[in-house]
């Protein structure tokens, strides 16, 4: 095991332990571990809510669910001689749940949680469909997930950090201040909001304090989207083996990471979200120093994901285009093109005997793909949404036999929005 340069106890709270991380993006966080180009070393990763989501049957937690706190970020983490302009070369080498014997009272390990926000508190990619509160809780054995609450479904997960990044400069924050803040500013009433505005309740902010704690936490950028330095990008394919190639924007470059996942479907269509859990990364960085430039990556990260996906090899697809459900055409409207292929997947597995929410935690947590399948035959895009068949415990794919009925179990808890 490579040297645990960042441990995290899992019965202690976020701001009780040894390093302090954060979960507001500032260049003014300092730094609480060094590293060196070359280096290999274990970091542990907090779920990103700290362990306010627990293990049981009912919604409660997600529906109070504490979006000011999140999310908790193990780091920054200061490269030796790494300078604004430079790609930072991160390598996963490895990615997994802390090991079952570590866990404590607010672990989440050993299992993880998929939850839907209620639209009032956050919503999700189908909150017009799904205004409550939902949570499934799914169990690991090896690569394996299963859950009590969605029943005839297992599957391989895809393990990622769904967060990595470096730290923005303060004229690369300032300027996503600026273009959130007027996006905000065209519906500041909107249920769910457009964006998140700097929040200084419930800000962590390492080992700042006092005047200088209180001015970062006054304009520090929240952590939900992705941005220019990486940051929540959610892509499933970052997996063990995964090399990306990060815009350095301060010195140091300043490296956080967190929200780990056990699986994904691509899009995290439910928000609260992928499988969350705590975790493990075991990383290794280098430099190349004014790569930004040499390899014209001024903004967002590119990469190499790993080749450790789940190999499944039979697939069914749905597709969807850019019609509402009442019938209106709009313009190559891919966002809503996927709603649709994922509502008509939806659709399908209610045949099955699911609920119509259990079949949303499945497309939300299973290693499903998304695809842009068409985004220029006017005026409807075309999205796609793959299920691989081998997760369902039963044939999945229409047949003259008729659609085979799962027991739907306990079904999924709810809590009204
Ligand atoms: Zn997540």
């Amino acid at each position: 095991m490579p040297e645990l340069v960042y441990p995290l106890d899992s019965t202690r709270k976020f701001t009780d332990q040894q390093y302090v991380g954060h979960n507001r993006w500032h260049p003014d966080v300092p730094a609480n571990v060094t590293v060196s180009p070359g280096d290999v070393f274990r970091v542990d990763c907090r779920e990103w809510f700290d362990g306010a989501i627990v293990n049981d049957d009912s919604a409660d937690d997600i529906l109070n669910a504490p979006l000011s706190t999140v999310h908790v970020l193990s780091g920054p983490f200061a490269v030796e001689g790494a300078e604004p302009g430079d790609l930072l070369i991160v390598d996963i080498l490895d990615v997994g749940p802390i090991p079952q014997e570590d866990s404590g009272p607010l672990a989440g390990q050993g299992w993880g949680y998929t939850g839907v926000f209620a639209k009032s508190n956050g919503g999700g990619f189908l909150t017009d469909w799904f205004p409550d509160a939902y949570k499934v809780i799914w169990d690991f054995q090896g690569q394996t997930a299963t859950s009590r609450h969605v029943p005839g479904v297992s599957f391989t997960g895809i393990i990622h950090p769904g967060l990595m990044g470096t730290a923005p400069s303060a004229d690369l924050l300032a300027k996503w201040t600026a273009r959130e803040t007027a996006l905000i500013a065209t519906d500041p009433n909107r249920v769910p909001p457009l964006a998140l505005p700097p929040l200084p309740d419930d800000a962590i902010l390492g080992t700042l304090s006092g005047d200088e704690f209180n001015r970062v936490a006054g304009e520090a950028a929240r952590t939900a989207p992705p941005r220019e330095n990486g940051g929540n990008q959610d892509i499933k394919n970052f997996t063990k083996g995964t090399r990306v190639f990060y815009p350095v924007f301060v010195p140091g470059a300043k490296l956080s990471m967190g929200d780990l996942h056990f699986s994904q479907g691509d899009g995290e269509i439910t928000f609260c979200g992928a499988i969350e859990m705590g975790g493990f990364l075991d990383l290794h960085v280098d430099l190349i120093k004014g790569g930004m430039d040499t390899y014209g990556v001024s903004e967002n990260a590119i990469f190499m994901p790993g080749n450790v996906d789940p190999q499944y090899s039979q697939w069914l697809a749905f597709s969807g285009t850019s019609v509402t459900v009442d019938g209106e055409q709009k313009y190559l409207d891919s966002h809503l093109s996927y709603q649709r292929a994922c509502l008509h997947a939806i659709d399908y597995l209610t045949k099955f005997g699911y609920s119509d929410i259990q079949a949303y935690m499945i497309l939300g947590a299973a290693p499903i793909e998304g695809r842009l399948s068409g985004v220029v035959d006017i005026p409807n895009s075309c999205s796609t949404v793959y299920i691989p068949t081998a997760i369902f415990d039963f044939p999945v794919a229409p047949s003259a036999d008729g659609p085979h009925q799962v027991d739907p179990g306990m079904g999924v808890p709810m809590s009204r929005g």
